[in-house]
């Protein structure tokens, strides 16, 4: 054989199944092959075990979808190449034209913006109200059949927490699938409830590095079969060595996820003692309006701290300039913090009431609390919220 035959014909090395690596490895191949037609047919029609074609399905991303689902508690899962990739895979494969979706001003803005945008151009009809307008929730849901109630829990960037018993429950009665974009609470949350389908952006807690991106859809396995005969075809399923980044992650996720919870807690707590702070929201606060539903939902409280400062915009903007120990920099959940003023939050593409609604004022500040020590990160907003005092 020459050695540019050789290439592309090398040696095998035999992992023996009783010899396994301890890191499941990366299988960097978009090609997979059997030894005859005949076997390779009987896995192309499902009949064996094995892998074909790596935008169909990888052994890595497939360990990956293996843990996330048992996690979540739920029979499966799909993992894709960003959040916004699960959120647009999952709403184009379980809707069709004609059919409705009951949404919130609190929705992720890109998940807003694909229901009102995408969805609209082909015909999928949606409703917007708050994410607490509970009875709103059940009067839509009793008029009208409606095919998602798509919502988030705690929602971004103002902590806003859905009563979730009460909208899986009016869900269910009248035949509408949940879905819950559970990527600020995390996997460890919200598995007891009645919820069809969860959405991940892997990007955050779950690589918890920022330095990889990913999405999940997890759900039963009669909905998971559905959405990926659709997801495939989109073409956008995660690649293996992303998977194996977002996996390396998800060994540090319980830790990673205490000690920023612990840190934020504390945070929450220091600002709301602040006079130049007027509204923390965190749902660990007793102040929050949703604390007693929060506490009865969630395991923890999250990670994200958002509060109003009494300046404004130009407040927002001194803060944000003058931390050391935050970036100014989208996304949330990575190991180091971050902060994201006013000017970078303000919704788009809603009403005045619905702006309203959504409680994002000029002065609005999010936190993503990292894992530097707590200390620093309260001597950095001291310091901060002190230069925004004497402007
Ligand atoms: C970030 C985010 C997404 C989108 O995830 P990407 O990985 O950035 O595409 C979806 N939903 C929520 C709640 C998010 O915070």
């Amino acid at each position: 054989m020459k050695g540019r035959t050789r290439v592309n014909h090398p040696p095998d090395v035999i992992v023996p199944a009783d010899n396994r690596p301890l890191v499941a490895p990366i299988h960097q191949t978009v090609k997979f092959a059997f030894e005859s037609l005949e076997e390779t047919m009987r896995a192309y029609r499902g009949e064996r075990e094995g892998y074909y074609y790596t935008r169909q399905a990888n052994p890595t991303s497939r360990q990956l979808e293996k843990l996330l689902a048992e996690l979540q508690g739920r029979d499966d899962c799909i993992a894709l190449g960003s959040g916004a990739a699960a959120v647009s895979g999952c709403l184009l494969s379980l809707t069709r034209a004609g059919e409705h979706v009951l949404c919130f001003v609190e929705t992720y803005a890109p998940t807003r913006q694909l229901i009102q945008g995408l969805l609209g151009r082909f015909g999928v009809e949606h409703t917007m109200l708050s994410i607490e307008d509970d009875a709103g929730i059940e009067r839509v849901l009793a008029g009208r059949p409606t095919r998602l109630v798509w919502f988030e829990s705690p929602t971004n960037p103002v902590t806003r927490i859905a009563d979730i018993g009460r909208i899986t429950r009016a869900a269910h009665a009248h035949g509408a699938l949940t879905v819950l974009d559970n990527t600020f609470a995390g996997f460890h949350n919200h598995g007891q409830y009645g919820i069809d389908v969860f959405v991940h952006s892997l990007t955050k807690y779950a690589s918890g590095h920022g330095d990889v991106m990913g999405g999940a859809i997890i759900a039963r396995d009669e909905l998971i079969r559905l959405m990926r005969r659709d997801t495939v075809l989109l073409g956008a399923l995660l690649d293996p060595h992303a998977a194996f980044l977002v996996m390396r992650g998800m060994k540090t996720y319980y830790l990673r996820h205490e000690a920023q919870v612990a840190s934020a807690a504390r945070i929450a707590a220091f600002l709301n003692d602040h006079p130049a702070v007027a509204q923390v929201n965190y749902p660990g606060l007793a102040s929050h309006a949703r604390h007693a539903l929060a506490r009865e939902q969630m395991h923890d409280f999250g990670s994200v701290v958002s509060f109003d400062l009494e300046g404004g915009l130009e407040a927002a903007r001194v803060f944000s300039d003058t931390l050391e120990f935050f970036a100014i920099a989208p996304s949330l959940g990575s190991v180091e913090s971050l902060v994201m003023p006013a000017q970078l939050l303000k919704p788009r593409g809603l009403t005045a009431e619905q702006v309203a609604i959504s409680a994002i004022t000029d002065g609005t500040v999010r936190l993503s609390i990292g894992i530097e020590d707590t200390d620093d990160l309260i001597e950095d907003l001291d310091a901060a919220l002190s230069r925004v005092s004497e402007a």
